[in-house]
């Protein structure tokens, strides 16, 4: 196939599906999906996660920022948008506007919100982050309390949900924090009950207990990195495998695929240095192949010499340093290669995988980080 682009990645519409359609089956009866597409949807593309979770049929969307909840009302989502994130005061208005649903636990802002509504003759939904443990955002105890006497008062906000956030399930395979947090959770919301409030709902996992617990699941999921085919840690799979049996780790698919293309070919002399530095020195004669793909785009500086990448279903190391916007790989053995020919960075050719856990593990990271801070300027492309 022509190249089109010098680096591009490929979103697999089928393997997104039948990632949600697990879930689909997975969930209780009368728990709502909700898809946590912020950071870019973990750099797979939100425009184009949200399109296909749309054509999967799901109703909430889950953000960071208001910003990204506006950038889907202005492609014409009509989805519930839930702002996790703080949304500061200056915000508020466009929130109100826009139907968006933010997460509240401040007082001010709860009034402000009140105030918006109210002038626009609307009810406004706000997500209560109740704290358990995980020590971000949320309150619990007294400063509970003291929010929900502001909110018995408001007539323009309505408590849509109480919710709260794991620490320590991805991390472990002893899962006796996870469950002191929901513990701490139900405590809570009996407060919220016995300070008068009712039909309101509750959630709390995000995909490792959506995965591996059930009984999480609550009046919702909010699942982020799971619907991308990635599992959230090793310790989740295990926990998961263990439970369900060997044929079980096929149930996640990975959506995402990142590729270039060959830039160039040449012979060089053994003896002869490759790239800035001069830190890898050629053994044997060989031949290079040079990638238009460096660090700015995202392919770490941590892979110099360290990483592969996949060209005509062999792998072919990194050599000498990535820079800024170029690569340099050994194609000694692949005498095949060709200018143009594609290159896989993170995906399968052949019968050959390179998965953003084994780049996260080269580089010292988790999955998470690789695919999400992959750059906004790359085009993605959606692919059955
Ligand atoms: C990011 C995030 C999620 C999604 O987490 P995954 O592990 O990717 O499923 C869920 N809830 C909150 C509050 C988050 O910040």
């Amino acid at each position: 196939m022509e190249a089109h682009y010098s680096n591009w990645i490929e979103i697999s519409r089928s393997a997104y599906r039948k990632n949600l359609e697990f879930f689909k089956n997975r969930v209780m009866p009368g728990t709502d999906i909700s898809v946590v597409i912020k950071a870019n949807a973990y750099g797979h593309g939100m425009l184009e996660i949200a399109s296909l979770a749309d054509e999967c049929g799901i109703r909430i969307f889950c953000v960071h920022s208001i910003n990204e909840a506006l950038a889907l009302r202005k492609q014409g989502f009509t989805q519930r948008i839930v702002v996790l994130g703080p949304t500061i005061k200056c915000f508020a208005e466009a929130a109100v506007k826009n139907d968006i649903e933010v997460v509240c636990y401040n007082i001010e802002n709860l009034e402000l919100y009140e105030e918006l509504a109210k002038k626009a003759n609307k009810i406004f939904n706000i997500h209560l982050k109740i704290e358990t443990g995980t020590n971000r955002q949320g309150i619990s105890g007294s400063a509970l309390l003291a929010f929900l006497d502001v909110l018995k008062k408001c007539e323009h906000v309505k408590l849509r949900a109480a919710y709260s956030h794991f620490a320590n399930i991805e991390d472990t395979t002893d899962h006796s924090y996870a469950r002191m947090q929901i513990e701490r959770f139900k405590n809570e919301v009996a407060l919220i009950k016995n300070a008068g409030f009712s039909g309101f709902d509750l959630h709390f996992a995000s995909s490792a207990a959506a995965t591996i617990f059930t009984k999480t699941h609550f009046n919702m999921i909010r699942l982020g990195i799971a619907q991308y085919g990635l599992w959230p840690s090793k310790e989740t799979y295990l926990s998961y495998i263990t439970e369900f049996g060997h044929g079980s780790e096929h149930i996640l698919s990975p959506v995402l695929s990142w590729k270039t293309v060959i830039g160039q070919i040449k012979k060089i002399n053994a003896g002869d240095y490759v790239g800035y530095g001069c830190s890898h020195q050629m053994t044997r004669e060989s031949t290079i192949a040079i990638l238009p793909i460096g660090y700015s785009d995202g392919y770490d500086r941590h892979l110099s010499n360290q990483g592969y990448v996949l060209i005509r279903g062999k792998r072919a190391p990194v050599i000498g340093r990535i820079a800024m916007n170029l690569t340099t790989v050994d194609v000694t053995d692949i005498p095949e290669a060709e200018v143009e020919d594609e290159v896989v960075l993170i995906g399968s050719q052949g019968d050959q995988i390179i998965r953003a856990e084994d780049i996260a593990s080269l580089e010292g990271t988790i999955n998470y980080e690789v695919v999400a801070r992959l750059p906004e300027h790359i085009t993605r492309i959606i692919v059955d």
